[in-house]
């Protein structure tokens, strides 16, 4: 039997098929064998009455003067072929003398049975079907040997069979219903549980999370619950992380929006077209400003491990990468007096990553080096192998302490030398970076003193 429930059925319907349908065949084969019995029972029950009245038949045969004759009186015999329900026949033959009392009666039929000299088997006369026993029996001294065959209609082994089916069938009917209502109880109670576990979770929005109790749930639902409540988890720490960072991004933005209306102001207000070019000009850098800012929000969200796509990441040459992206730094640093070097000693590495986010890590970290190194100061780019592909950025400026390390990878944390132009994302994105590619971002000391920063990344 196929007991494959289809997809979408819910799941009382197919708990409950799943157990109906075995226990009603179960059932239907229980009834099948009890009627089988209750039959066999019947039959052996009124099979002994016939075989009784064969052998009685057989008692009353007596040999007269050479001649063999049943002794049995009319009103014996008429009592014998009819009680309240059966209607019986009988034939007594000799070997020798052939017919002697009764009426032709079929001699083979179906559900055959041989006991010795005791022979059964079911054959109808005049349309009603009748149990035959037959009975060989020697009448001594003159060695005839007669058969007597005894039928007997079926009427009451039917209704012994009903009795019987019936005394067995209906306790067992009323059990089922029993057991099928309590089953369905059980399965409705039981499947509320999952219901209300369902609408608790619709129930819940993203500033709700909140973990759900497996308290009256069943065991089998505890690795459930639990792999919920971790997922649940792990939202509300996003949803709080992206709280965090929208009000941290809105705050940033505010100061160079309220320095650019203030210029804006000042220009307005200017008396002469000179003084007027110097507020616009600070104007250009407030919204220069906050362009950065802008463009360094939407990097970190790039960033973020989740939004990275694997789709994005090409087999590059890290060498090459460095080499280039520093390069387009050269004419800033001579501007500001710098003297900004690419590693000649450098390896060139073949590494799967998102080529823009990595170039966005060194942009950071030579601004920053730009921004906080002295004139004259020294700042090296490398691609070295310790042992994994590392971009290194070192420079001979004031470095960043031990201390302060932790604090300034974080997104909106400026350290000791902070300037007024920077975001505090710098070092954040850089780290965000790394993490995205499965490699780490590294603060240490420059030989020489200055800070030095090591972006790792896995080997491709
Ligand atoms: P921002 O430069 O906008 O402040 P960053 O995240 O880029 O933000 O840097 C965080 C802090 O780390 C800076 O405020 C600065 O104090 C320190 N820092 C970054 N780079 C250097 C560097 N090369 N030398 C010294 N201090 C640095």
């Amino acid at each position: 039997m196929d007991l494959r429930v289809p997809v979408g059925v819910s799941l009382r319907r197919r708990l409950l098929l799943k157990l109906a349908l075995p226990l009603l065949a179960l059932f239907a084969l229980d009834g099948a064998l009890s009627a089988w019995a209750a039959r066999h029972y019947a039959n052996h029950v009124y099979d002994r009455w016939l075989y009784d009245s064969a052998q009685s038949l057989a008692q009353q045969v007596r040999l007269t003067q050479d001649s063999t004759a049943l002794h049995l009186p009319e009103v014996a015999r008429e009592m014998f072929e009819w009680d309240a329900e059966d209607r019986v026949i009988f034939r007594v033959e000799g070997s020798r003398s052939g017919l002697i009392a009764g009426r032709a009666v079929p001699l083979h039929g179906s559900n055959a049975l041989q006991l010795f000299n005791l022979r059964y088997f079911d054959a109808a006369v005049d349309g009603n079907l009748m149990r035959w026993a037959v009975l060989t029996s020697p009448l001594p001294p003159v060695g005839e040997e007669v058969t007597i065959v005894v039928g007997e209609t079926t009427r009451k082994r039917d209704r012994l069979t009903e009795e019987i089916m019936l005394a067995v069938w209906l306790p067992q009917i009323v059990l089922l219903i029993f057991a099928g209502g309590f089953a369905w109880r059980t399965i409705v109670v039981q499947t509320q549980k999952l219901h209300a576990l369902s609408v608790s979770l619709r129930d819940m929005s993203y500033r709700t999370l909140a973990t759900i109790s497996g308290a009256d749930m069943p065991e089998e639902m505890q690795p459930l619950i639990e792999a919920l409540n971790a997922l649940i988890g792990k939202l509300d720490a996003a949803a709080l992380a992206h709280r965090t960072f929208v009000a941290n991004a809105a705050h940033q933005l505010r100061t160079p929006l309220t320095a650019l209306s203030l210029q804006a102001e000042h220009a307005l207000n200017s008396a002469s077209l000179p003084e007027m070019r110097a507020a616009v000009q600070d104007v250009r850098a407030a919204v220069q400003r906050a362009t950065r800012l802008a463009n360094q929000l939407l990097l970190l969200s790039r960033a973020e491990p989740e939004a990275q796509s694997k789709a994005n990441r090409v087999r590059t040459d890290l060498y090459e990468l460095a080499f280039e992206t520093a390069r387009a730094w050269v004419p800033q640093a001579v501007a500001v007096g710098i003297d900004l070097g690419f590693d000649e000693a450098s390896v060139h590495v073949a590494v799967d990553v998102d080529a823009a986010l990595i170039a966005e890590a060194i942009n950071n970290l030579l601004d920053n080096a730009l921004k906080y190194c002295p004139r004259e100061a020294r700042v090296t780019v490398a691609v070295q192998m310790l042992p994994e592909p590392t971009i290194v950025v070192e420079d001979s400026g004031p470095g960043i302490p031990v201390e302060a390390r932790g604090r300034v990878i974080r997104r909106f944390h400026r350290g000791d030398h902070a300037d007024s132009a920077g975001t505090g994302l710098g070092l954040a994105i850089a780290h965000e970076i790394a993490l995205a590619h499965a490699g780490s971002f590294v603060i240490a000391d420059a030989p020489g003193g200055g800070a030095r920063f090591e972006l790792r990344l896995p080997l491709a």
